[in-house]
């Protein structure tokens, strides 16, 4: 197959988009191929011509040129479309008739572009951090990914704008004002939020902070790719500190803190390995970690046996790594 679409895709991957080798089966998607063929409508020129038109200029637009993935329409009054990975020719696109009804043409494009997107960086559940945490901070970098791509897909910054606010909201054309720097203006006025419900378990960065990502990308790619890598690591740390702002700010403070208790357990674990916890070593682990640190480890060994001891701190570690 012709990688000069991965190619693209890989040029503009956002950097908190981890890079995963893995090849995902195909057979999960071939189920799933036949519960859609059941369940929902194919998307053809002859039966949905528009909508197989949004398709096309996707494909096109990327340099997708020798595939067309089944793409099924179901009926959902969610707004929602995604995308399920087979191996690298294989995958198949799902879309609500809500969406659907929602879009222009190339809105949609948009829509499809990103969910094209996560086929061609090869975005698959199987191959994740085992860490809840770090998982939920690649979720969120791999939507900014694959907006860009969406964008390239649709050709312009303000259709992908568009596509976000209908999708966010629900509403058509007829009640928007597509006025994009007002838009952007509301997340330029977010504030920071420590302890934010909406950051704390989303696997989508908000509306806002995808808009403002992909104001700044439009900004920095014109299509030379070369030029593009050149300044990539500008705008991707521009966008990382966004993120840390308003998205991730919660689940990087508790990865820190997650750290710090498993540096604090190996230490432990070296303290204790020949069997006693020496005065020495105590005030080690109270100089490195506080007196609680070191009163927690002293609690543990009051009333056991070192190796009952040794045994909780090797539990402790296995927790965390
Ligand atoms: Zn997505």
């Amino acid at each position: 197959m012709d990688r000069s679409a991965f190619d693209l895709a890989e040029t503009v991957r956002y950097s908190g988009d981890l890079k995963y080798d893995s090849v995902a089966s195909s057979r999960g998607v071939e189920r799933l191929r036949n519960i859609f063929r059941h369940s929902g409508l194919l998307v053809s020129p002859q039966i949905t011509p528009g909508i197989y038109s949004a398709l096309s200029d996707a494909l096109q637009n990327l340099g997708i040129l020798e595939l067309t993935p089944d793409a099924f329409v179901y009926s959902s009054p969610e707004v929602n479309a995604s995308c399920f990975l087979g191996d690298e020719a294989d995958f198949i696109i799902s879309m609500s008739s809500s969406l659907v009804t929602l879009m222009k043409q190339d809105e949609l494009s948009f829509v499809i572009g990103h969910e094209l997107g996560h086929f061609l960086l090869n975005h698959s559940e199987e191959i994740l951090e085992k860490d809840e945490l770090r998982t939920l901070r690649v979720k969120r970098a791999r939507e900014i990914s694959a907006d860009r791509i969406g964008m390239i897909a649709c050709g312009s910054l303000e259709t992908a704008v568009r596509a976000m606010m209908k999708t966010v909201s629900g509403l058509p054309s007829e009640l928007i004002r597509f006025d994009i720097s007002y838009f952007a203006s509301q997340a330029a006025a977010l504030k920071e939020d420590k302890f934010n419900d909406y950051a704390a378990s989303a696997t989508h960065p908000s509306i806002l902070i995808r808009t403002r990502a992909l104001i700044n990308f439009a900004n920095y790619f014109n299509g030379d790719r070369f030029e593009f890598l050149a300044r990539k690591e500008q705008l991707d740390k521009m966008i990382e500190a966004d993120f840390r702002k308003h998205i991730d700010g919660c689940i990087v403070r508790a990865l820190e803190l997650q750290d710090r208790e498993n540096e604090f357990w190996r230490f432990a674990a070296a303290c204790l390995e020949n069997g006693k916890f020496s005065k020495g070593d105590q005030d080690k682990v109270k100089s490195e970690f506080g007196d609680g640190m070191l009163e927690k480890l002293l609690n543990l060994l009051r009333d056991r046996p070192v190796n009952e001891v040794r045994e909780i701190v090797s539990q402790n570690l296995h927790r965390f790594t």
